[in-house]
C-alpha cells in the first residue's frame, strides 16, 4: 500500500517524533537496515512488529519481496541504523523500485547527521554542500580541486580512522587557516564540536585518537 520512509535517532532514544513512533506502531511490516540494531529503539517504545534486513548488500530480489508485500496491500516502514533513510545508506535503491511499482512514498522528517552539525557549527546555514562520504580515491583529488573555490559551507560524513589524514589533506587543499567543525557523537553521551582552523582541529588530534561518528563541517572559501 505505501512506502514509509521513517527517520530515527542518530544517537539519543528520544529524538524520535510522536508520527513516527506511529507510524511505526501501525504498519504491518518493517524494513530496517540492521533488525538487531533497530531492536533497541523498537524495544524501548514497545513496538512488536514482523522486521526484515534491508542492507547495502540486499540483492534485488530483496527489493522484490519488499515490493511484492507492498503490492499486497501491506504498509511498511523503512528505517535505516540512523537519521534519515536515504542520506548516505541505501534506502534509495528501495524507495525509486516502490516508485517504479506505483507505489505511495510517505517521509515522516526527522533527525540526520549533517543537519544536526550544521545547524550547530556557527559556519553559514544559508546555502551548503552535502557531498555524503567523500571518494575514498578515484575522483578524490577532482573534487578536493573542485572544492577549492566552493564558498558555500560543505558537509560530508567521515570514519574515526580516516577523519587524521583527511584532515591532513584538508589542509594542503584548503589551507591551515580555513574554519571547520568537526561534529562528534551527535546527541550521545559524548557528543562534541571541535572548533577552529583546520591546522588547529588537526592538531587536537596528536594527543588524542579519534573516536566516534564524525560529520565534518568546512567553511567555504572567503569565509572568515
Ligand atoms: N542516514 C544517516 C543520517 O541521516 O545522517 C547517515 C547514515 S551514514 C551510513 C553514517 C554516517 O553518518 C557516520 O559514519 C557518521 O559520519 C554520520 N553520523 C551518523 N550518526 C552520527 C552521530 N550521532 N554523530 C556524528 N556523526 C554521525
Amino acid at each position: 500500500m505505501s512506502l514509509y520512509i521513517v527517520s530515527t535517532p542518530i544517537g539519543n532514544l528520544e529524538d524520535i517524533t510522536l508520527r513516527a513512533l506511529n507510524t511505526l506502531k501501525s504498519v504491518d511490516l518493517i524494513a530496517a537496515e540492521d533488525t538487531r540494531h533497530s531492536q533497541i529503539l523498537l524495544r524501548k517504545y514497545e513496538i512488536n512488529k514482523p522486521c526484515v534486513s534491508f542492507h547495502s548488500h540486499s540483492g534485488q530480489a530483496k527489493v522484490d519481496k519488499i515490493v511484492d508485500e507492498l503490492k499486497e496491500g501491506k504498509n511498511v516502514a523503512l528505517i535505516s541504523d540512523a537519521g534519515t533513510p536515504g542520506i548516505s545508506d541505501p534506502a534509495y535503491v528501495l524507495i525509486r523500485a516502490a516508485l517504479e511499482n506505483k507505489i505511495e512514498i510517505i517521509p515522516i522528517p526527522g533527525p540526520a547527521a549533517f543537519l544536526t552539525a550544521l545547524t550547530a557549527s556557527g559556519l553559514p546555514t544559508n546555502q551548503f554542500l552535502y557531498l555524503g562520504f567523500l571518494p575514498l580515491k578515484k575522483g578524490r583529488q577532482t573534487l578536493l580541486n573542485l572544492l577549492k573555490e566552493e564558498e558555500r559551507t560543505v558537509i560530508f560524513y567521515e570514519s574515526p580512522h580516516r577523519i587524521v589524514k583527511t584532515l591532513a589533506q584538508l589542509e594542503e587543499y584548503f589551507g591551515p587557516e580555513r574554519r571547520i567543525v568537526l561534529g562528534r557523537e551527535l546527541t550521545k553521551i559524548h557528543e562534541e564540536f571541535i572548533r577552529g582552523t583546520i591546522s588547529e582541529v588537526k592538531n587536537i588530534f596528536k594527543n588524542r585518537n579519534p573516536k566516534g561518528e564524525f560529520v565534518v563541517v568546512l567553511g567555504g572559501a572567503g569565509m572568515v
